[in-house]
């Protein structure tokens, strides 16, 4: 987090252009008075409610309507269990990309991909990918893994103490795995992993979780497992939390990408040499150099995995479909690799936690739900399909961006596609 000795010159002066170093100063200050108003935190949706919130904000009534238009306040009830303090919502347009043939151990079929985006130029990429995937017969794709984890983490007096918990544990095993099922019917506990590090013991979950997304779902059956350890335990933690920071939880890590984290997918494609030079304008070999090149660059600057951009595609998705976008921290991370064949060019994609559910989460809200309508996806027996085609978005979406890099068409796109549109 180190910052150049000039650059924070440069910085100190400009602050100092706007104003005197007295005020800055002042600027820091502690402020005491009363806030504006006090929101009570309510996860109701009732108008009254609503209008109360808004009375609160303030802001015209054109403001209002932006996010409280008719067809929100229609749908008012339907918010209920995914937001507090709601006043309405934010609309994020969607684009479709597509059709994107997936030749999966789950998803079979052309699917049409609701992207949701303030990005220009990004769906016109994702949908370049899909088309030339499709065109060339479909990627094959793999769910290879599924599992969500919780980590909670004990601390006792001592090493001995700590010994003594982690061979318990590991001996309750059985025991450890009724009481967290209880909580759920599609929860499974597959595997207990330890950690001790000198007197804390960190106890790593791992869940399959069904169709859902499934972190609520690990947390309360860690939850209850964690009451039980408390109640039988025959070492007493001094003290403990139910996460510890070790699951991956909403953030790229060494260790979830090494394993898993939600679902595992890998996709792959053999296209022609001829598809390669007439849809992205450019050669294998020369895709191969880019590949070659930027997974260094990666290497070199530290990336988890070497990718170029599945976080464009998974926030426009998960957005669309009712994921929860801030897993795309986890999510986007994986590794591409391109190679010359034959006859054209092999590429693959592998994404070791990629968080998605299609029961749960936000996937019943009424634009979601509607977004994996369109996938064919929406409900029970559909999320290791959704992982698939996921993985095979991302395939797409690294073609294209690869493709367009080796053709310098890189800044063209996002010229023409963005800049220019505005202007005009
Ligand atoms: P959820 O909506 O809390 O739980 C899924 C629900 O669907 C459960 O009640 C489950 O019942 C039910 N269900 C019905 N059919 C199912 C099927 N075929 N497969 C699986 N479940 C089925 O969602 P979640 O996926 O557990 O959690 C996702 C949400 O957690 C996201 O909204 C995310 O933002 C949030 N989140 C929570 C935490 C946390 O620590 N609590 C952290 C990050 C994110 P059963 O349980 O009886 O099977």
């Amino acid at each position: 987090m180190a910052t150049d000795h000039y650059q924070l010159n440069d910085y100190l002066s400009q602050l100092l252009d706007i104003y005197p170093i007295e005020q800055l100063y002042d600027r820091l200050e502690n402020r005491r008075h009363p806030a504006k108003a006090r929101l009570p935190l309510s996860p109701r949706c009732k108008p009254a409610l609503v209008e109360r919130r808004w009375q609160a904000v303030g802001g015209d009534a054109k403001v209002r309507e932006q996010l409280l238009d008719t067809q929100t306040r229609a749908d008012m009830e339907a918010y209920r269990a995914n937001i507090e303090n709601f006043i309405g919502t934010v609309k994020v347009p969607v684009g479709i990309a597509g059709p994107l043939r997936v030749n999966g151990l789950f998803a079979q079929g052309d699917y049409f991909l609701p992207l949701a985006t303030t990005e220009a130029a990004l769906v016109a990429s994702y949908n370049r990918g899909a088309q030339l995937i499709t065109e060339a017969g479909g990627c094959a794709a793999m769910l290879l893994d599924e599992g969500v984890s919780r980590a909670p983490g004990f601390a006792f007096a001592n090493l001995r103490e700590a010994g003594e918990f982690a061979a318990w544990a590991v001996s309750s095993l059985n025991e450890l795995r009724q009481v967290g099922e209880s909580t759920t019917r599609h929860g499974k506990l597959k595997n207990l992993r330890l950690t001790v590090e000198g007197n804390h013991v960190y106890l790593h979950f791992e869940f399959a979780t069904g169709d859902a997304a499934g972190q609520n779902m690990v947390t309360i059956a860690t939850e209850a497992i964690c009451a039980h350890i408390l109640a039988h335990a025959p070492v007493k933690p001094q003290y403990h939390f139910i996460e510890a920071n070790l699951s991956g939880d909403k953030k790229a890590s060494a260790q979830s990408f090494l394993g898993v984290r939600g679902r595992k997918a890998t996709a792959e494609i053999h296209l022609p040499r001829e598809l390669v030079e007439k849809r992205l304008h450019t050669t294998p070999e020369s895709m191969v150099d880019y590949w070659r090149m930027s997974a260094l660059g990666g290497v070199m600057s530290g990336t988890i995995g070497v990718h170029g951009h599945y976080a464009n595609g998974l926030a426009a998705l998960y957005i669309a479909c009712g994921q929860d976008a801030a897993c795309v921290a986890e999510s986007a991370v994986g590794v591409t690799r391109f190679e010359l064949t034959d006859d054209g060019l092999y590429a693959a994609v592998t994404l070791p936690n990629l968080i998605v559910g299609s029961v749960g989460g936000g996937t019943g809200l009424p634009s979601q739900a509607a977004c994996l309508s369109i996938l064919g996806l929406k409900g029970p027996g559909k999320a290791r399909a959704l992982a698939e085609v996921a993985a095979g978005l991302t395939l797409g979406g690294e073609l294209s961006i690869i493709g367009a890099l080796c053709a310098g068409h890189f800044s063209r796109a996002h010229k023409v596609l963005a800049r220019d549109r505005k202007d005009s």
